[in-house]
């Protein structure tokens, strides 16, 4: 007797599928009918049943950054479905799979940095929603060694921003190399900074949020914050600096604003670590002899490995972090981006699809 595969009763794969392209740099996508892509060796085609809706898809649509995508592409990395059909050559997982893409779509898996566990590093790296197509869309291919696998059992729309503002946050807090019941600023409360806070509750870290808004800083607390402060009200450095009596020893920026990087500096205690996950686009100043003079570390923080995105999606699973998120279709993603643009989502946006 032969056991009924989920794919057995699935019908085949359409020739097209509606999706969300950007087709010129701007805030805006065009939902269109895209041809199918046939999966290449090592890929699979994904079925989606849900996508996040990160800021980095806007930065990606506005084509704000110096290394840029090409139009027409479909953004998104955060996508959660399952495998209709395989590529050939070798496979990591099996027709009938939950998967997800993520932004670190694939790399070269031979550089010094992919050999020495830096793969997030890797030159060669191609890039979900970006230099790959992505998950904004009814269909999409993954690269089996790379693709996210989600527990069964896992609801799609909430699990989805795990695979990338989950990952990158969790990643970036190990970088502050925050110890549990020391302090750790998470600047920016956002899609990702709501995870962030999670994240380095369940880690031990005493949290303490930043941001613009109010109703993000009752969503910290809500999730364990100690302390807020809202950096349009008042000098959010002298505020970290008084709570913490001398500054604090790790801080993660998350936020979409120039103003926060150098504050997040200056919020730090001597020996500090200040890890950048937010990229806007634009500069800030800093202070040179604090840097020296308080021997802080900064560092930037691009997602994370394999390895970290499987114990991020673990956190999740064991129910330690659970994503604030709201429903929306294809057809909002316009209306979405606007939302980011100002800053009005509490946690994040997922669009489901049918
Ligand atoms: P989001 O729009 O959901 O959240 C941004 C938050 O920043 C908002 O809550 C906003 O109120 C807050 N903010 C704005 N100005 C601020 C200020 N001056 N001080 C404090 N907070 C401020 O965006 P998101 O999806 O969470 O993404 C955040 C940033 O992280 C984006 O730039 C995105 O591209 C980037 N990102 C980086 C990585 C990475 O691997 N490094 C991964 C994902 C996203
Ligand atoms: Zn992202
Ligand atoms: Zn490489």
């Amino acid at each position: 007797m032969t056991t009924p595969t989920r794919t057995a009763q699935s019908t085949q794969p359409p020739k097209e599928f509606t999706a969300a392209v950007v087709e010129e740099f701007g805030p805006n996508v065009t939902v269109r009918a895209e041809k199918l892509p046939e999966p290449g060796e090592h890929q699979a085609l994904v079925k989606l049943e849900a996508s996040g809706i990160c800021h980095t898809d806007l930065h990606a649509a506005e084509g704000d950054w110096p290394v840029k995508p090409e139009p027409p592409f479909i953004p998104g990395h955060e996508g959660v479905g399952r495998v209709v059909k395989l590529g050939p050559g070798e496979q990591f997982v099996n027709e009938g799979d939950l998967v997800g893409n993520a932004w670190l779509w694939s790399t070269c898996g031979e550089c010094e940095s992919c050999l020495t566990g830096w793969e997030t590093r890797c030159v060669k790296a191609e890039y979900g929603g970006y230099t790959v197509d992505g998950s904004f869309g009814e269909y999409m291919l993954v690269d089996t060694r790379y693709c996210a696998r989600i527990p069964e059992g896992s609801d799609p729309v909430e699990v989805a921003p795990i695979l990338c503002a989950g990952v990158t946050v969790y990643k970036g807090l190990k970088m502050t190399e925050t110890k549990p019941g020391q302090y750790v600023v998470i600047s920016g409360i956002g899609g990702l900074g709501h995870l962030a806070v999670q994240y380095a509750d369940a880690m031990g870290m005493r949290v303490i949020a930043v941001d613009i808004s109010d109703s993000k800083l009752e969503l910290a607390k809500r999730h364990g914050a100690e302390f807020t402060v809202n950096a349009s009200e008042v000098d959010p450095v002298q505020a970290v600096q008084d709570f913490t009596d001398g500054g604090s020893h790790g801080v993660l920026v998350t936020a979409v604003h120039p103003d926060a990087f150098g504050q997040a500096i200056e919020m730090a205690k001597r020996g500090g670590t200040i890890v950048f996950n937010g990229l806007p686009s634009g500069e800030f100043p800093a202070s040179i002899f604090d840097i020296v003079l308080k021997g802080l570390t900064i560092r930037g923080s691009l997602v994370g490995t394999r390895q970290d995105l499987a114990e991020a999606i673990d956190f999740y699973a064991r129910g330690k972090v659970k994503p604030d998120v709201t429903e929306c279709s294809i057809h909002d993603v316009n209306d979405v981006f606007k939302q980011l643009h100002d800053g009005s989502i509490d946690g994040r946006k997922v669009i489901r699809y049918d």
